[in-house]
């Protein structure tokens, strides 16, 4: 049946004449398994050429990593039949007992050789496509679990990042986002921490690239490189919908591998994912300023107002610093509206927001704190300085000239208090502040009183 696997001696080859014939061949080689490792396939195709020549047989097959070489030492042996494997062209080897073999005999071994590698190399291609399949949905369900969840533009930006670049072993990768001109760099991962913020053209990119598209490599084009440098190793489009575009960049891989078609298709999924989650933190980021600023005068609102007072007191008495509150109420706003309209009234609340919101540090918060009165919050400042910012804000109020939308010089009344000096509560500081500024309208009103 067959020959021993390792044989001690080489055996004697077969007498000439009797070469089986391609039925015999067949049989012989019917028992190399064909779902086994290339080892076992291997092992099972030098048992047949053994068992039908008695003679020393070797198969080579350039399998990867580690080439496969099973059978007799290679010395003295000839090749007879060369087929198509896993990684590249096997051998089989033989000594000289083939050397009167009938064409139809030698050419069956042939037939054989090339019938179970040509599986082999089959399987091969399938489980590596399977391993990228696998890989692929792997990445897709990370990236979806963590994009699941809205956060701001910022974070999300940085998580798009990390988690593309982490799939694909790229050294860099690189958010863009398009002002209809050209496309400039608006968050960068980078791994060797090199500069890619470069602004690309908007005609570049639509030379390359289109929203909803799938990546691309860029071409090797002068043009185009003058613009991409060579570490762009793909551009993908991302679409934000109504218009808005923008690109998801990725530098070479640390393994050095080029980007194929299975990476391409996996890169556009995420891509079109990301572009979602980018969007969806781009309208939490306008949703969030929205709850807290007043539209009308661009001013924190009354939430605002509450939130870094809480946060600014809480500071202040932690690390014993003083902090000044100042209200801001406009005289007689009332007339104004009666004079010339709500619309003047409003046009006069802008004016005011613009004035003490450009008036002071970017520590300091300006707040619409309720219809015609502003708060002002003052960190790390003591009274006479609260006072004497009061006092300032007071003048420039005063001095802003009339003008076409606002025709009247406007004057408003100013109260301050001090944490800790006036109050160590939140609302015993705004009640005393109150109190101040009723008491400036009460002395005549453009003026500044303390607690
Ligand atoms: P005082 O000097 O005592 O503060 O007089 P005043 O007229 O400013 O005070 P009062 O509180 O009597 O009137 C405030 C007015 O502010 C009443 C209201 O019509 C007006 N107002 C409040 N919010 C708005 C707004 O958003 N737009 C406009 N146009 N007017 C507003
Ligand atoms: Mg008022
Ligand atoms: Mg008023």
């Amino acid at each position: 049946m067959h020959a021993p696997t390792t044989a001690p001696a080489r055996p004697r080859p077969h007498r000439e004449g009797h070469a089986p014939d391609p039925a015999a061949v067949a049989l012989a080689f019917a028992s190399v398994p064909l779902v086994g490792s290339p080892e076992q396939a291997a092992q099972g195709c030098v048992e047949a050429l053994r068992a039908l020549t008695s003679d020393a047989v070797r198969i080579e097959v350039p399998t990867r990593p580690v080439p496969l070489g099973v059978g007799d030492a290679r010395e003295g042996l000839e090749c007879v039949a060369r087929f198509s494997a896993p990684g590249g062209q096997g051998e089989l080897l033989c000594g000289g007992a083939m050397g009167g073999w009938p064409a139809a005999s030698r050419e069956a071994v042939v037939q054989q050789v090339e019938r179970v590698w040509g599986l082999h190399e089959q399987r091969a291609a399938q489980s590596l496509e399977l391993d990228q399949l696998r890989f692929h949905l792997g990445a897709l369900q990370q990236v979806a679990r963590t994009l699941a969840v809205v956060r701001g533009a910022e974070e999300t930006e940085r998580l798009v990042l990390d988690s593309v670049g982490e799939v694909f072993f790229a050294w860099w990768a690189a958010l863009y986002h398009t002002d209809g001109e050209q496309y400039t760099c608006r968050a960068v991962r980078s791994l060797r921490g090199e500069s890619v913020a470069y602004a690309i053209p908007s005609r570049v990119v639509r030379a390359i690239a289109a929203p909803g598209q799938p990546p691309v490599i860029p071409p090797e084009d002068a043009e185009i490189r003058d613009h991409v440098p060579a570490e762009v190793a793909v551009v993908a489009p991302l679409d934000f919908g109504e218009g808005d575009a923008g690109l998801l960049i990725l530098g070479r891989r640390m393994t050095d591998a080029p980007y194929e078609g299975h990476d391409l298709a996996l890169l556009r999924a995420l891509a079109d994912s990301s572009a979602i989650a980018l969007r969806n933190a781009e309208l939490l980021d306008r949703l969030r300023a929205q709850a807290t600023i007043d539209p009308l005068t661009g001013c924190h609102n009354r939430r605002g107002f509450d939130e870094i007072l809480q946060v600014e007191v809480s500071r202040a008495k932690r690390y014993a610093r003083p902090l000044s509150l100042v209200l801001l109420d406009i005289d007689h706003f009332k007339r104004i509206n009666d004079d010339f309209g709500h619309e003047v009234g409003d046009h006069a609340l802008q004016r005011i927001g613009r004035a003490v919101r450009h008036t002071f540090r970017t520590t300091d918060s300006a707040c619409r704190h309720g219809g015609e009165e502003f708060a002002l919050i003052f960190p790390e400042t003591p009274k006479d300085e609260g006072l004497k910012l009061a006092e300032r804000l007071r003048l420039l109020v005063e001095s802003l000239p009339p003008n076409a939308e606002v025709p009247r010089t406007l004057t408003a009344s100013f109260g301050v208090a001090c944490y800790p000096d006036d109050a160590d509560s939140i609302p015993d500081l705004i009640r005393v502040a109150d109190r101040a500024l009723y008491q400036a309208k009460s002395n005549g009103r453009n003026r500044v009183e303390a607690a």
